[in-house]
């Protein structure tokens, strides 16, 4: 059947295009098999998949992301495309497609290596030759002289010649000149090798191609630090079927039934899902397929419709121009591949909590999210836990209240992204020691009005009942103006609590300057706000042991993911381009891409010092009113819930506010 498809689809003889025709005059061979076809139509028509859960003819449909990077393969422009990937992502087989294509479409010598010897026999036999068997304009490509296939060599009709290698063969590498390399599982390469290899293209320096392909071992690999070499860095997004958003994949966006922290109880398909970032629409496996495949139709590479798009793949902001770019490296989470099931990830990353041995974080980076391990990831990655383990209830069961009594003061904290508010209330006594009260997500763009209400009605009338049997609301709320600035501006000025601030990247900025800037486009004065330094003190104080000066408590109610955001991030060493200075700058942990609740605790730390709390006269004012509550006959009405309205008298609550604080407007 393919057989037939082919004679009627296949167009042997096009017209040659004109300016073409001079270079090829001496070629008629490869003349003859040149058709316009790139590697993706190539592939679909025609090869044959033998060594696969799903052997058979190639269907575009089961790897939709490779699509993107076959047609890159086939562009002009094209020398060296890097992929990163983790198991199961199928870069090994797309290496064999394009070797199909350059047979049949533009031969030239070809060196496959792969990581062993057994590893390069068993390919060639079991992959190269089935291919060539079933491949319709592959098979005719055959000599019918059986010493033109031997285990170490493929000759073809056309004259091109394949030869084997593997990475450790440092002769094989470095004899007869190639035109095309297929390098596989580059990380297990000696550094020697890849130099012999790349010498042996530099006949063909002008229309050479090499892939190289690897699983990401560790940041210092070879495909990991081969990216800072590329022009281009792309990544691929799929398409929400149910809110038609894209985005990268994270594996943070996997969930589970709240409170499973066994990897054993994640055996069976089903028992995690995704949750899509932008509309939270719980993703099974055949909708993450389903995404992947509508991304893989998605192509806009001049961008004319909003972003570059190239059949789903995006380069990162980084990136230069993918239609030009000689070296493009390009990232396959194994998320994206439909044979990586949802709860094989969640339950490989539990157990790099349960048991973090390097065997675990191995499987769970390289395999499961197709990155490296991160250098110092043993201390790391056991943060987010402990913190989670950290959690507890800060009164007994059926307590009436919500801050302890050693609390006296509350702060708010809002960060503003694309689709939703996320808002943390955040109770501070003696010391700085500091509880974690509520955190709270409002969904809606920010730049609709509608969004905005519901947080100021939130934050208009929360009331946390302290201990003591007073109420508390929150006396300050530092409102992110970084984004969507011209709306979160307008919010701030509502209410005199509340207070612009911005994050400020720049390195060593105190966490909270002396002094507001005003900002005319936003109409407000709003804060800079030393970011850095802010975590860097958080950190130091999530170290503080027991409770006491600094200690941050957190609530039962606080889920994993939070924590997870939380921790997010973790400094690195980065040399300043314009100083030459090497300087620690925090920076998203590799397979994380949530930071919002680290951002908006670190906006808790700098209101609390805008606010300037004096602790002391706090106390002594709650003490003098819990006297004056327990004289006075108990009132019918129920304790108010957090964030629940409460008529009070207005005078106790603008006490805490005004009266108990030192502000500086
Ligand atoms: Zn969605």
């Amino acid at each position: 059947m393919t057989n037939l498809a082919h004679k009627e689809d296949y167009t042997w003889l096009p017209a040659p295009p004109p300016r073409r025709f001079r270079l090829l005059s001496g070629e008629k061979a490869v003349f003859r098999a040149r058709p316009d076809e790139s590697a993706a139509q190539w592939a679909k028509g025609e090869r044959y998949i033998a060594v696969s859960s799903m052997p058979g003819p190639y269907d575009p449909d089961v790897t939709p992301y490779l699509t993107g990077l076959l047609e890159l393969y086939s562009q002009e422009h094209l020398r060296e495309l890097y992929i990163a990937g983790g198991s199961q992502s199928a870069k090994t087989d797309f290496m064999h497609t394009t070797w199909g294509y350059d047979a049949v479409i533009d031969p030239g010598p070809t060196l496959i290596v792969m990581q062993d010897r057994e590893t390069a026999v068993e390919t060639l036999t079991d992959r190269l030759v089935t291919m060539l068997e079933n491949t319709p304009s592959l098979r005719r490509l055959r000599t019918g002289n059986p010493d033109d296939i031997s285990t170490r060599r493929i000759r073809l009709r056309t004259g091109m010649v394949t030869y084997l290698g593997w990475a450790q063969s440092e002769k094989r590498l470095a004899s007869k000149p190639i035109r095309y390399g297929k390098f596989d599982e580059v990380d297990l390469w000696p550094e020697a090798s890849i130099k012999k290899a790349y010498a042996r293209l530099r006949a063909y320096e002008d229309s050479y191609k090499v892939i190289e392909c690897c699983t990401a071992s560790t940041e210092s690999g070879r495909i990991w630090v081969v990216r800072k070499q590329a022009q281009a860095r792309l990544d691929f997004w799929p398409v929400c079927p149910f809110c038609g958003e894209a985005h990268i994949m994270d594996a943070a966006n996997i969930q589970w039934p709240e409170g499973i922290m066994d990897p054993a109880k994640l055996g069976d398909k089903g028992s995690a899902w995704y949750q899509c970032p932008h509309c939270n629409a719980k993703w099974d496996e055949e909708d993450r397929n389903q995404a992947v495949r509508s991304a893989a139709a998605l192509h806009d590479p001049a961008g004319e419709h909003g972003p570059v798009v190239w059949h789903g793949w995006r380069p990162r902001p980084d990136s230069g121009d993918i239609r030009s770019a000689a070296r493009i490296w390009a990232h396959i989470p194994p998320l994206i591949s439909r044979f990586v099931p949802f709860h094989k990830i969640a339950a490989a990353y539990l157990l790099t909590l349960v048991e973090p041995s390097g065997a675990n974080l191995q499987y769970y980076y390289n395999d499961c999210l197709g990155l490296p391990v991160p250098e110092d990831s043993e201390g790391e990655l056991t943060s987010e836990k402990e913190l989670y383990e950290r959690r507890q209830n800060y009164g007994p069961d059926g307590a009436d209240w919500q801050v302890p009594m050693a609390a006296v003061v509350l702060t708010g904290a809002v960060d503003v992204q694309a689709d939703r508010l996320e808002c943390e209330i955040v109770a501070w006594g003696e010391g700085h020691e500091s509880w974690g009260i509520e955190y709270k997500v409002f969904h809606g763009k920010p730049q609709e009005v509608a969004v905005w209400d519901q947080l100021h009605d939130f934050l208009d009338a929360a009331r946390y009942r302290h201990e003591t049997g007073a109420e508390l609301h929150v006396a300050k709320v530092a409102v992110d103006v970084g984004y969507a600035g011209d709306h979160a501006g307008k919010f701030v000025r509502r209410s005199r609590r509340y207070v612009a601030v911005r994050g400020s990247n720049t390195r060593g900025l105190p966490l909270v300057p002396r002094k507001a800037s005003k900002s005319r486009k936003w109409r407000v004065s709003f804060y800079e706000l030393g970011v850095d330094t802010g975590k860097d003190t958080l950190f130091a104080w999530l170290t503080a042991a027991g409770s006491g000066p600094r200690y941050c408590h957190w609530h039962m109610k606080y889920d994993f993911e939070y924590f997870r955001m939380l921790c997010a991030e973790r400094p690195k060493k980065e040399k300043n381009r314009r100083t030459g200075r090497i300087e620690t700058v925090w920076a998203l942990r590799d397979g994380f891409i949530r930071n919002e609740a680290l951002d908006i605790r670190v906006y808790n730390l700098a209101i609390r010092e805008i606010l300037n709390p004096n602790y002391a006269r706090l106390t002594t004012k709650l003490r003098e009113q819990m006297e004056e509550l327990q004289e006075a006959p108990p009132t019918a009405e129920r304790p108010g819930e957090a964030g629940q309205a409460k008529p009070k008298p207005k005078k106790k609550a603008s006490f805490i506010a005004s009266k108990g604080v030192q502000f500086d407007d």
